[in-house]
């Protein structure tokens, strides 16, 4: 048995194989193609994968495709991106629960001659009304002892498509007092006359997620079906389903707790709401949770797989602080990103003592913990640009960056001090005059003066001029609920700064990828970069308020 990080479902495996129950272990994710995976699913997908490459099984990509009129042909492949970009890899297991509409049709035509299902004329409404209540039992439906004859004739009509959507459904024939609800005769097969992405017109009945997850389980032999705890109160029928049809396998449904996040909402029908509604630019808005969302913000998959061990696999619902996220995302980065200069909000810096026209190259380091990333060249002019928030014209107590008269550090530079503030018209501060000490050349004075802080510079002459896009969470409020977004939305969840300024290392790296910008962040070049204007986005800040 392999020694892994343990969690109950692990130790449940590990059982299995070590009693000789299975011999192997075959699990699956089983997504609906109706959005894009979120960082829920991989949690989900990490567990599923992850037991299969450590007890050395494998793991099904399957598509619950079940309900056409929510599932799209471009779901289906984001999702197949998004599962590979996250490290996984199903080989030639891509299943679709359409893949099985045949051998399902043939079960639910056997569960009819059983007398174990019916065809139900009510409508969903009043089968909803006639389902009961935790304290109340359902009511029998009027169709519910019709002939096996009659039920095979209807059954076989709904499928060629002679009764419109909504006018029967299949039911299963257990029980209507049971005190488990998803007991009371439910739904096998509604009618739907809608254009599946795969099996296009073939079909105008669609099973229902019951009727299909724990069937197509059995047929790819699955040994472990690993689902979230809504479907715990589901076990009993997923059982019942396959203990009264003549499957291949029985596999075992186990449930374990769905991420939830602080600031955020992970459900695929709630995603699509702030789609559809204009609130975020796409599915891959850097402020959605989703994983093309957060690759596009710059967040490594590594990072993700991180995290995912870090907040573990229990039982018990849970939400996770979102700065539990962000300290996963900042122990990836601090480690593998390269630093880079940018400023985000340029302030012009002359030096006056600086000779026109002359250029030097100065040495900067790419990592400090990684020799291995080697130095860089960046050029140094008369004319700089500074963090306006670097300077103050009357500093308070604290304050030990720029302030006229103040000599500070410039990184990998010279030791400048502020000489005269020009303002505009309006009296905002446009430009400083300093001068430089040549002496101080790789930022160490000879005579051991010392200064109490370095800052962050750009040449003028060189920089490129990038937009930066700063995101900060997607909702306001720390539990945010389904629906009504625009009173919980974050308003200022982007702030889009036109004017930053970037070392010209950019400029001729296109393959770069997560940066940090010193003092100020990690950050990635958006693909809405060209070569005249880079676009980066702030996958996360620097601050770490989440303790080790
Ligand atoms: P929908 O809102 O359409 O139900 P969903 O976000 O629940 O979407 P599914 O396609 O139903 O996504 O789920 C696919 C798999 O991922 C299921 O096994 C489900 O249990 C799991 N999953 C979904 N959301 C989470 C989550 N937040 N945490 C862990 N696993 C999840
Ligand atoms: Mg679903
Ligand atoms: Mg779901």
């Amino acid at each position: 048995t392999p020694d892994v990080g343990r969690d109950f479902i692990r130790d449940i495996v590990a059982a299995d194989l070590e009693s000789g129950k299975h011999k192997g272990v075959v699990t699956r994710f089983p997504p609906e193609p109706n959005g894009y995976l979120h960082l829920g699913h991989a949690k989900s997908i990490c567990l599923n994968f992850g037991i299969a490459e450590e007890f050395g099984g494998r793991c099904h990509l399957r598509f619950d495709d079940t309900n056409p009129a929510k599932e799209e042909q471009e779901f289906i492949d984001a999702i197949q991106r998004d599962v590979r970009w996250l490290g996984f890899d199903w080989g030639e297991h891509l299943h679709f629960a359409s893949d099985y509409f045949e051998q399902l049709y043939a079960w639910a035509q056997e569960l009819i001659r059983a007398g174990k299902a019916y065809v139900d004329d009510q409508s969903a409404e009043e089968i909803r009304l006639t389902r009961g209540t935790l304290t109340e039992p359902g009511q029998n439906s009027p169709f519910r002892d019709r002939s096996v004859a009659e039920n095979l004739d209807l059954f076989a009509r709904m499928r060629a498509g002679e009764f419109p959507d909504g006018t029967r459904v299949l039911r299963a024939k257990i029980d209507m007092s049971s005190g488990n609800i998803n007991l009371r005769d439910p739904v096998l097969y509604r009618i739907l006359h809608a254009h599946h992405p795969r099996t296009g017109k073939a079909w105008s009945i669609y099973p229902s997620y019951d009727f299909a997850h724990g069937q197509s389980d059995s047929i790819e032999h699955i040994t472990h079906s690993i689902c979230t705890l809504e479907f715990e109160d589901h076990r009993p029928l997923y059982d019942w389903f396959l203990d009264n049809l003549p499957v291949p396998s029985h596999p075992r449904q186990y449930e374990f707790a769905r991420l939830n996040m602080t600031y955020t909402l992970l459900s695929k029908r709630v995603l699509t709401g702030l789609v559809r509604e204009g609130h975020v630019s796409g599915w891959d808005d850097p402020r959605m949770p989703t994983l093309a969302g957060l690759q596009r913000r710059g967040v490594p998959a590594e990072a993700l797989r991180d995290f995912v061990k870090r907040i573990g696999v229990a039982k018990a619902n849970s939400t996770v602080d979102i700065g539990m996220f962000d300290f996963a995302v900042r122990e990836t980065l601090n480690r593998t990103a390269p630093r880079r200069m940018a400023v985000l909000r340029p302030l012009k810096v002359v030096i006056e003592n600086y000779p026109e026209g002359e250029v030097e190259e100065l040495e900067a380091i790419n990592h400090p913990d990684d020799p291995a990333q080697g130095t860089r060249k960046i050029p140094f002019g008369r004319e700089l640009y500074i963090e306006q928030d670097d300077f103050m014209e009357e500093p308070p107590k604290k304050f030990f960056r720029l302030a006229p008269g103040r000599e500070v550090r410039l990184r990998y530079a010279y030791f400048i001090t502020c000489r005269e503030v020009i303002k505009n018209a309006a009296g905002e501060v446009v430009e400083l005059r300093c001068t430089y000490d040549p002496a101080t050349r790789g930022g160490n004075a000879p005579d051991g003066r010392k200064v109490k802080a370095t800052i962050h510079w750009v040449s003028a002459a060189h920089a490129v001029s990038a937009e930066v896009r700063l995101y900060d969470n997607l909702f306001a409020t720390p539990q945010p609920e389904p629906g009504n977004f625009a009173a919980q939305l974050n308003p200022n969840s982007l702030e889009i700064l036109t004017d930053s300024k970037v070392e010209p290392a950019f400029k001729n790296d296109a393959a770069i990828g997560a940066v940090q910008f010193e003092r100020q962040g990690y950050f990635v070049r958006d693909r809405d970069s060209t070569p005249e204007r880079l676009v980066f986005n702030r996958t996360v800040g620097l601050r770490d308020s989440y303790a080790k």
